[in-house]
């Protein structure tokens, strides 16, 4: 289904730029913008994968990945195609680096149904806008996150933040969650690898988190790019300093994809820059490798206690009371339970 595009401006002749993400395309007649899946018709920038999904699936919380947003609950997960980042590194690369004209035969689902779904699942908390980049089908996001909110359920966005502030602005009431990939804290990396900025990414992450909503973090760990430990020490510090120790944070250890090649990430590094972060931030997880208890375990940052036990995504919650707090201490750990 096509629809017209939200966050749009004609430019002259029947030129159009679309204003939804920092790329801000100026768009020709019969073309699309960098993310493929906005296109200029006759004038009129569309979105051209409303309703229009390429995976629809039921996911444990857990694998966005968030653990400290309704642990051991599920959610009704959603993608599409198309992303405004290029990353030599997608592990998605099939989906988000294509246009309609690959995928004509996407099976549609329009936001209602979603949303009932959503609400009918037994033990499902809501839905997850994931897989692709969320951000590049926002007109299909919002409307079935309003209807998610009408029926008394949780919208997650697992975004890389690549969007601009009045496009995030509207969508954060909508929002209980974002988990923000932050490829590197670095801008000749975004430019280089991703074809994208990091300023406005932090400026996003900034307002998240003065927003309230729920934020975890997660970066995929590339050794030579982006492991070096003064690189890698000043995004954790800053992401203490500027949007709280209490953001959790995902490493995520990187395997050959798409057009990258170097070998996968040691486990020594991934150690390495565990205890880095663990220095600046209270809640550190590794994801991608087995890890120790240590690593994939929640404990509470105040007293030890373990509080969530994880083996994959089968998760026992042993250390916190029905309000989310450490049952030893009473340290508030888990907000969303
Ligand atoms: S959402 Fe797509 S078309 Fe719009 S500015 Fe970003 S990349 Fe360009």
């Amino acid at each position: 289904m096509k629809k017209e595009a939200m966050y749009s401006e004609k430019a002259g002749a029947d030129n159009v730029r679309c204003l939804l993400c920092p790329h801000r395309c100026l768009i020709k007649p019969g073309n699309r913008g960098i993310c493929r899946v906005r296109k200029n018709v006759n004038g009129t920038l569309v979105t051209e994968t409303y309703g229009k999904l390429s995976a629809v699936h039921i996911d444990p919380v857990e694998k966005k990945p968030l653990y400290h947003f309704y642990p051991g609950r599920t959610i009704l997960s959603i993608g599409s195609i198309g992303c405004n980042m290029h990353c030599d590194f997608c592990q998605n690369w099939d989906i988000s680096q294509s246009s309609p004209d690959d995928f004509p035969n996407l099976k549609e689902h329009l936001p209602e149904e979603l949303a009932n779904a959503a609400a009918e699942s037994k033990d499902n908390i809501g839905i997850a806008y994931t897989y692709n980049e969320p951000v590049v089908f926002y007109e299909m996001m919002v409307d079935t996150a309003r209807l998610v909110h009408d029926r008394g359920k949780k919208n997650v966005a697992v975004t890389n933040a690549f969007i601009e502030p009045d496009s995030l602005q509207e969508l954060i009431p909508l929002m209980d969650a974002f988990n923000v990939d932050l490829k590197a804290f670095d801008e000749e990396f975004y430019r280089k690898y991703t074809g994208a900025r990091l300023e406005p990414v932090k400026k996003n992450l900034a307002t998240m988190a003065r927003s309230g909503t729920h934020l975890e973090i997660t970066n995929l760990i590339i050794p030579g790019l982006n492991d070096q430990p003064e690189k890698f020490r000043k995004m954790v510090k800053w992401i203490a300093t500027e949007l709280g120790e209490e953001v959790v944070m995902h490493l995520s250890r990187y395997f050959p994809q798409y057009k990258m090649h170097i070998p996968s990430t040691p486990e020594e590094t991934m150690l390495a820059c565990y205890e880095m972060a663990s220095e600046e931030l209270k809640y550190v997880y590794l994801g991608n490798m087995a890890g120790t208890p240590r690593t994939r375990n929640t404990w509470c940052p105040e007293c030890g206690n373990l509080l969530i036990e994880r083996a994959g995504y089968h998760i026992r919650i042993s250390g916190l009371d029905d309000r989310g707090n450490c049952s030893k201490c009473g340290t508030k750990v888990i907000p969303h339970h």
